[in-house]
C-alpha cells in the first residue's frame, strides 16, 4: 500500500514513520483559491489522512491563471469550488478522507469545522479571515500556516502555539491592506511557491519533524529576485489579546463584518444576520417574476439588471456587479429579506 508514497518514504525526512503520522492526521484548508488548491494536491498527493476544504466561491476566468486544480470546465458549471476540489482531489488519490465544505469560513462553524483537526492551513484572500483561524488555533491549540502573495511577492509563518508569536503579535490592529490581487495583480508562480512553501512546512508537522519547522518569517520577491528570513520570536506579546490574553475578538464575532469584498471578482459576499436555512426551491418562485433564475442542488443564481446574485442554503449570498456595499446590501434585502 505504501508504494505510492515510496518515494517520499526513502527520504530522510519522511521515513516510513512519518508517512503513517502522515495518514493518521486531519488537516482544514480554509480557502481553495490559488494557494489552496495548490496546498490541497501537494497534501492529498502526499497522503494525507484527512483534509477538510472549506471555500464559498465559484471558479471564475481570471482564477484559472494560478488556480492549478480548476480548468475550463468548471467556468459556468454552477458548481462551488468545493465540490469541484473534492472530487478531482479523489481522483488524485482515493485514499485520502476529503471533504469539500461549500461555506463561509466565519465565528458560527469555525469551531465546529476544525473538529478532530491537527493543522490548519491558510489559502484565504482576507485578514479577516485569517484572524478568525488565529483565534481558533490559540484558543484550541492547532498551529497553523499562514501565507499571502499579492503581484511578484509573497510570504509565509508558522503559527505555533505557545511557542511561536500569533498573528495578532505580529499584527498589533487591523493591518488590512487595501491592495487585492484586483488592484496589484498575481503572478502564478509566487502562489505556487508559497502554497508549496507552506505545505512543506505542513508536512513537517504533520510527521513529526517538528524540530525542522522554520520559526521565521519568510519573504520571496521573485521579480526582484529576494529571498528574505525575517525574526519574528522576539515579536510574541504578553499583553497579545490572543495568545497573552486568551481574548478571541474575531471567533467572538465582535470584529466580524456581514459584508465582505471578494478580492478580485467585483462581488460583494453577504451574511445572513443570523443562522439561517433556505429551501432554494422557494427561492427560485419568488425570484421568477423580477429576472431569469437558474439553480441546482447547491445554489440559485439570480440575473437581475446588471447583477447576479448568487445565493446559497445558509442563507448567504454574493452579489456581482458591483464593490458597493450598499447596493449589494440593499438587492440582499430587497430579494432574500435580511
Ligand atoms: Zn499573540
Amino acid at each position: 500500500m505504501w508504494e505510492r508514497y515510496s518515494r517520499q518514504i526513502i527520504t530522510f525526512a519522511i521515513g516510513e514513520e512519518g508517512q503513517k503520522k502522515l495518514k493518521e492526521s486531519s488537516v482544514l484548508l480554509v480557502g481553495c483559491g490559488g494557494l489552496g488548491s495548490t496546498i490541497a494536491t501537494i497534501l492529498v498527493r502526499a497522503g494525507v489522512g484527512r483534509l477538510r476544504i472549506v471555500d464559498r466561491d465559484f471558479v471564475e476566468i481570471t482564477n484559472l491563471q494560478r488556480q492549478i486544480l480548476f480548468d475550463e470546465d468548471d467556468l459556468n458549471s454552477n458548481i462551488p469550488k468545493g465540490v469541484i476540489a473534492e472530487r478531482k482531489l479523489k481522483k488524485i488519490n482515493s485514499d485520502v478522507e476529503i471533504e469539500g465544505i461549500v461555506a463561509d469560513f466565519n465565528p458560527s462553524n469555525a469551531e465546529s469545522l476544525s473538529e478532530g483537526i491537527n493543522l490548519i492551513l491558510d489559502g484565504l484572500d482576507n485578514m479577516e479571515g485569517r484572524f478568525l483561524i488565529n483565534d481558533l488555533s490559540i484558543k484550541k491549540g492547532i498551529p497553523w500556516i499562514y501565507g499571502t502573495c499579492l503581484s511578484t511577492y509573497g510570504l509565509t509563518f508558522n503559527i505555533i502555539p505557545k511557542k511561536s508569536p500569533c498573528l495578532r503579535c505580529i499584527y498589533d490592529n487591523f493591518a488590512n491592506s487595501s491592495m487585492t490581487c484586483e488592484t496589484a495583480g498575481i503572478i502564478g508562480p509566487i502562489v505556487v511557491l508559497i502554497a508549496s512553501i507552506q505545505s512543506s512546512e505542513a508536512l513537517k508537522i504533520l510527521t513529526g519533524n517538528e524540530k525542522d519547522l522554520r520559526y521565521d518569517m519568510l519573504f520571496v520577491d521573485l521579480w526582484r529576485n529576494e529571498f528574505e528570513k525575517i525574526p519574528i520570536s522576539h515579536l510574541k506579546k504578553e499583553n497579545c489579546p490572543a495568545c497573552g490574553m486568551g481574548r478571541f475578538d474575531f471567533l467572538e464575532g465582535n470584529k466580524i463584518s456581514s459584508v465582505i469584498s471578494i478580492c478580485g471578482s467585483n462581488s460583494i459576499q453577504i451574511n445572513p444576520p443570523a443562522e439561517r436555512f433556505f429551501e432554494l426551491e422557494k427561492i427560485v418562485e419568488s425570484l421568477k417574476p423580477y429576472g431569469m433564475v437558474v439553480f441546482n442542488e447547491y445554489l440559485v443564481k439570480f440575473f437581475y439588471q446588471d447583477y447576479e446574485i448568487t445565493i446559497f442554503k445558509d442563507g448567504r449570498a454574493i452579489v456581482k456587479g458591483t464593490s458597493d456595499p450598499s447596493i449589494a446590501k440593499s438587492l440582499y434585502s430587497k430579494f432574500i429579506g435580511m
